[in-house]
């Protein structure tokens, strides 16, 4: 259940980010978009803030990819109940967490329930957080809620705090939302303060009007940077858009490298959430200045043991996250062996580690950032159980970059 459920906007995320173009079936014009079968975004978005059935909308677009050879997902972001139509492919099943409005909270969802349960379109429950981006939406008028207030630290934690709340509540995206035309996008400290925290796909929208703003988006933590009002008065832009978001990934790519025995390629596709996980463990060894590495084991799709490192707090060196999570790990099943486990690790496991994963009979290890001066390919590249595979590269760059800074603030 959970692979089809996923299929759609889980894609792992080694470099890769996702751009969507925003089409309001009101406004958009098909003939003026610049698709070819080479030059598209990743996903359409098709909805608005008012009118009804996007069914006639859905087939034109549909008619207007072929036509240009393009695949693309079309997926419903419905400003109501009216707007679903069984011919999309995906729908974001919103519930406005920002504001306190029933309607948008739950009604909505249940007038359009039971046509979207009777049809195939895959269904991706979404919190939609407005923030004020300085003007007056539609979005606004229409659903009667004021956005929440990112210009203070009080109100940046009320954005977070919905954010944690909306993982909570099992949504599978959160999507923050400046606007249509808003005069400022969602600001890089929040995506940043809402990616340390939760661990769901994050969609940012509004008021992004540059590649290099994009690119600041996704280098915050952005999974999928939506664009919409902007193509619609300059649907030349689209191509720079798309070069941006390709140097980006081949950026990230590139400074990974080669790894070792393994690579993306055999990744699953749980690895990136679980790697979420193990990176939520690495800000909480941040926020103790120790030095950021966090991991977490995982049996039979469940976290059985998390840790973190804690070789400053407990003066131990041999207090590192991977002999947390093993020792955590080994209460939880009561026996010291772990041959079912995968452990993910945000940095490649250091001689010690290694050997205490081999002991623990780990099978399956995964890992972020290479570490070519401390890791375990260069000093102990045996140390593993001799069946065990490994996989790097997983959020790589996040969970690089949180050790260079961390290293770049105590010099
Ligand atoms: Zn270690």
């Amino acid at each position: 259940m959970d692979e089809i459920n996923h299929n759609i906007l889980y894609r792992p995320s080694l470099g890769d980010k996702k751009l969507a173009l925003l089409l309001d079936p009101e406004k958009a014009d098909l003939n003026a978009l610049p698709l070819s079968s080479d030059s598209h975004p990743d996903f359409i978005f098709v909805g608005g803030s008012t009118g009804g059935d996007t069914t006639p909308f859905v087939r034109a677009l549909r008619e207007k990819l072929s036509i240009v050879n393009c695949q693309l997902s079309i997926i419903l972001f419905p400003g109501s109940a009216a707007q679903f139509t069984p011919e999309a492919d995906a729908i974001l099943y919103l519930s406005l967490l920002s504001g306190d409005n029933p309607e948008y909270l739950v009604s909505q969802q249940i007038k359009s329930a039971r046509s979207i349960h009777a049809s195939s379109v895959e269904v991706i429950p979404t919190a939609y957080i407005l923030i004020d981006g300085g003007v007056e939406t539609s979005t606004m008028r229409v659903t009667g809620t004021k956005p929440l207030n990112p210009s203070n630290a009080e109100g940046i934690q009320t954005i977070v705090d919905t954010s944690i709340a909306a993982e909570l509540m099992g949504k599978q995206a959160i999507y923050l939302e400046a606007g249509s035309g808003a005069k400022t996008p969602v600001s890089l400290d929040i995506i940043r303060e809402v990616r340390k925290n939760t661990s769901v796909t994050l969609i940012v929208g509004g008021g992004i009007r540059t590649p290099e703003a994009m690119q600041a988006a996704y280098s915050a933590g952005a999974d999928i940077v939506v664009i919409g009002n902007h193509f619609e008065s300059h649907p030349e832009d689209l191509n720079s858009f798309l070069t941006a978001q390709r140097s980006y990934s081949a950026a990230v790519l590139q400074c990974s490298g080669p790894t070792g025995e393994a690579g993306p390629s055999e990744q699953r596709s749980d690895d990136s959430r679980f790697m979420r996980l193990a990176l939520q463990e690495a800000y909480k060894a941040q926020d103790a200045q120790e030095i950021p590495i966090g991991c977490v084991i995982v049996s039979d799709n469940r976290v059985i043991g998390r840790g973190h490192n804690l070789t400053e707090t407990l003066a131990d060196v041999t207090a590192h996250a991977e002999i947390q999570a093993i020792t955590a790990a080994s209460q939880t099943l009561g026996g010291k062996y772990l041959p079912d486990a995968t452990l993910y690790v945000t940095v490649e496991p250091c001689p010690m580690c290694a050997g205490a994963i081999g002991w623990a009979q780990i099978k399956r290890i995964v890992y972020g950032a290479p570490d070519p001066k401390r890791g375990y390919q260069t000093y102990a590249p045996r140390a593993f159980h001799p069946k065990a595979t490994v996989t790097s590269g997983i959020l790589e760059e996040e969970c690089r970059s949180l050790i260079q800074e961390f290293f770049k603030s105590k010099r």
